[in-house]
């Protein structure tokens, strides 16, 4: 530390003294030495140094603590108090000697007694004197300074020497411990510092032992509160470091923590918001889903029962619809706290959206228990509501399933319950009705669609329509698209939207494919022979007929069989589906292309492929899904999305052909875009293959 003691300039020395002889020697000890210079200003009383003082300029003081206007300690207090940044030395006699010690230990810089005065040890006291002052003084400021900055951060700053033991809390540590400074010096930082780990409420680790022993900064564990003093509790976020001496040797740690309690207020709310009802406060379908699912582990392990109730308020709409929202939301927060009255604490009522709710019975021995609940829940919602001034009545239906059982998923035991919970409702609301097998309608429904379409092959209930595909600029018919049509006995005529995917799953879209091309193909020999116009035929198949390993030698067959040149078949592949299974399609695409049949890519732009990886499939054309073309504003004719398909298909060299057009502006749009064919009930639905070969006969273009 640099400390200025500006020996050039002569220092002032004031002399308070009421004793001329002592004046006297004073000026001759500091006078002799000349040029290190002291200049001496000579005041007989208290008063007239204190004036002094007042005016500055003064470099250290010599006192005689008896003088007229003052005895004793008393003349030092007051003058130590006007200037405690002047040293002070006292002058005193052998026999004043223990009043000069007390002035000593009350702040002055050094005593010199009368009869020792002489040019040596005088200034050499002075000199002392002030250099000490200065170095106090400067010692003092840095400190203060440090304090200051400590006090100042918001952050609680408390340190600790090596053997844990606390040396420092700034202000803000001592508001959050409850501990002054005083009290906790010295004091082992466990007493000061009381933290748990908030979620367990288990003692969490001293983290400056942990500094000190890893030599490393430490963060606190998660979820960290402190215990205060007084008991009370403050969630905290801290970081302890180990404090070095300049060579590197640990002295210490120092430990910085914060209050936390807002932010991780905060972020609690954030995550409660995402788990829970807006208007009901209870749990959402987000969380019920992860009770479930907990309860069902827990229930799988211990070999128990656990019920999922599916509730929906009969009538709610009408209520919604005459009274407003507001009385609706009313009802549905007063049958929200009525549900929560009536099941176990260890239940979970839920709400799903509308006036929907699912309720977990995460424990139930027998059925009937559930039934109980049940009751019990609809009872609950008998009685009247008053909501905004109005009495309303409300009942509900409940679906139930049950683990194990009705399903091994949340997602399965919550739609098995809905479904129940419908049967509930057509039986006369009110009520409550178990999961049965049966109920599951989709799964009926596939079952049943599953024999009808191995019936429907021996039973030869399939026929083909065709769909002309025109050229765009004249209207006319160039090709044919095969759609497979299932002429059910009961049902009547079945879309293959209906049955097609069910096929794909149980495989019998294999035979299914099979005898779609044998009779596109038949058919297309067939108005070959009766001469009408040459043209190509498409024919959709699906990339799970290309699983079997006879497919190739399949389609060579009917061709074979019925004459048909390959060149005049093409085949129409969904991209989703072909996306599913691009390893096995590629390389059967490849030999079909090998064999001269053409290739389509099917609803392009809804299996999110890229084009430059369908150019990885050796395909002809690209079909343009009709969701695209009916984007095509009839106003505006504009769609730069399929603009933008068209250009970049060609660009691929993709024959691009457009499904699905059904307007003048439609197919206006696409000839301006250079878009070459298409198809859509603009120009024909598909019809029986009588019909088209009229359309293919007659010689007006289809609608140009
Ligand atoms: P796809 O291959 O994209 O066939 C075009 C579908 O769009 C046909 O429906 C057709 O009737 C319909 N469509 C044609 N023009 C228009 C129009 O202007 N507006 C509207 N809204 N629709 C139009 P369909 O016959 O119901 O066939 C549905 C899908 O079933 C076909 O879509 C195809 O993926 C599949 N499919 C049809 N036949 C077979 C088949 O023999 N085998 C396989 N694997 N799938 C087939
Ligand atoms: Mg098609
Ligand atoms: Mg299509």
């Amino acid at each position: 530390m640099m400390v200025s003691t500006n020996k050039e300039a002569p220092a002032t020395v004031l002399l308070i003294s009421d004793n001329p002889a002592i004046a006297q020697l004073v000026r001759e000890s500091l006078t002799v030495q000349k040029g290190i210079g002291f200049q001496v200003e000579w005041v007989r009383r208290l008063t007239e140094g204190l004036e002094r003082l007042g005016k500055k300029g003064v470099g250290a003081v010599l006192l005689e603590l008896s003088l007229p206007d003052s005895q004793g300690m008393e003349g030092f207090s007051k003058l130590f108090f006007a200037a405690s940044d002047i040293p002070i030395l006292i002058l005193a006699e052998k026999a004043n000697e223990a009043l000069a010690v007390e002035a000593l230990e009350h702040g002055a810089q050094d005593y010199l007694l009368v009869s020792h005065l002489d040019n040596y040890t005088l200034p050499r006291a002075l000199r002392n004197s002030i250099e000490r002052k200065a170095i106090e003084d400067a010692l003092f400021l840095e400190r203060e300074r440090a304090v200051v900055t400590l006090n100042s951060i918001g952050d609680a700053v408390l340190s600790t020497d090596l053997s844990g033991c606390v040396t420092y809390l700034n202000v803000v540590a001592e508001a959050m411990t409850g501990w002054n400074r005083q009290e906790a010096m010295g004091r082992p930082l466990a007493d000061i510092l009381h933290i748990i780990d908030g979620a367990t409420g288990n003692i969490a680790r001293d983290p400056t032992a942990i500094a000190l022993q890893q030599d490393r900064t430490w963060g606190l564990t998660e979820n960290c509160v402190l215990v205060r003093r007084d008991g009370t509790e403050l969630a905290i976020e801290d970081s302890t470091a180990p404090i070095h001496d300049r060579s590197g040797r640990i002295l210490g740690a120092v430990l910085v923590f914060r209050d936390v309690s807002e932010s991780r207020d905060v972020s609690r709310q954030i995550a409660y918001r995402a788990q829970h009802d807006v208007l009901t406060e209870l749990p959402n379908r987000m969380m019920i889903s992860d009770r479930i699912t907990q309860a069902i582990a827990l229930a799988r392990r211990e070999n128990r029962s656990l019920a999922v109730m599916f509730l929906d308020l009969d009538h709610f709409k009408y209520i919604n619809d005459s009274l407003g929202h507001a009385i609706g939301d009313g009802l549905l927060q007063s049958v929200a706290k009525r549900l929560v009255a009536s099941v176990r604490h260890s239940d979970t009522v839920s709400r799903q959206g509308g006036d929907e709710f699912v309720i977990l019975l995460s424990e139930i021995a027998h059925l009937e228990d559930a039934a109980k609940s049940a009751e019990k829940l609809l009872l609950c919602l008998n009685s009247a509501h008053s909501v905004g001034g109005y009495e309303l009545h409300s009942s509900g239906s409940i679906g139930i399933s049950v683990f194990p059982g009705d399903g091994e998923d949340a997602e399965l035991l919550v739609q098995h319950a809905d479904l129940a919970m419908y049967h509930a409702k057509e039986e006369g609301r009110n009520k409550f009705q178990f999961f049965r097998p049966e109920m599951n309608l989709k799964v009926v429904e596939r079952q049943r669609i599953e024999s009808g379409l191995r019936q429907a092959l021996q039973r030869n209930e399939f026929l083909l329509e065709y769909q002309p595909k025109v050229k765009l600029d004249s209207g006319e018919i160039i090709a044919a698209e095969a759609l497979v049509r299932w002429q059910h006995p009961d049902r009547g005529l079945i879309y293959p939207s209906e049955f097609v995917p069910i096929a794909e799953e149980c495989g019998l879209i294999v035979p299914i494919g099979r005898w779609v091309l044998g009779e596109a193909c038949r058919q297309m020999g067939a108005w070959q022979q009766a001469g009408l116009p040459s043209l190509t035929i498409s024919v959709n198949v699906s990339v799970i007929e290309f699983r079997d390993k006879d497919f190739i030698r399949e389609v060579q067959a009917i061709l074979a069989k019925t004459g048909v040149v390959a060149n005049h078949i093409e085949f129409e592949v969904t991209e989703r589906v072909l996306m599913k299974n691009a390893g096995t399609a590629a390389a059967v695409l490849q030999e079909l292309k090998a064999m001269g049949i053409r290739l389509a890519l099917d609803d392009f732009g809804t299996g999110y492929s890229s084009l430059s990886y369908l150019r990885l499939f050796p395909f002809d054309v690209l079909k343009i899904d009709r969701s695209f073309v009916r984007q095509i504003e009839d106003v505006t004719g504009d769609s730069p999305i399929v603009g933008a398909i068209i250009a970049i298909g060609k660009s691929l060299n993709f024959l691009i052909v457009a499904e699905g057009i059904e307007t003048q502006a439609q197919n206006r749009y696409l000839q301006e875009h250079e878009c070459a064919m298409g198809q859509g009930y603009l120009f024909s639905r598909p019809v029986p293959a009588e019909r088209f070969a009229e359309l293919l006969q007659s010689a007006t273009p289809l609608r140009s």
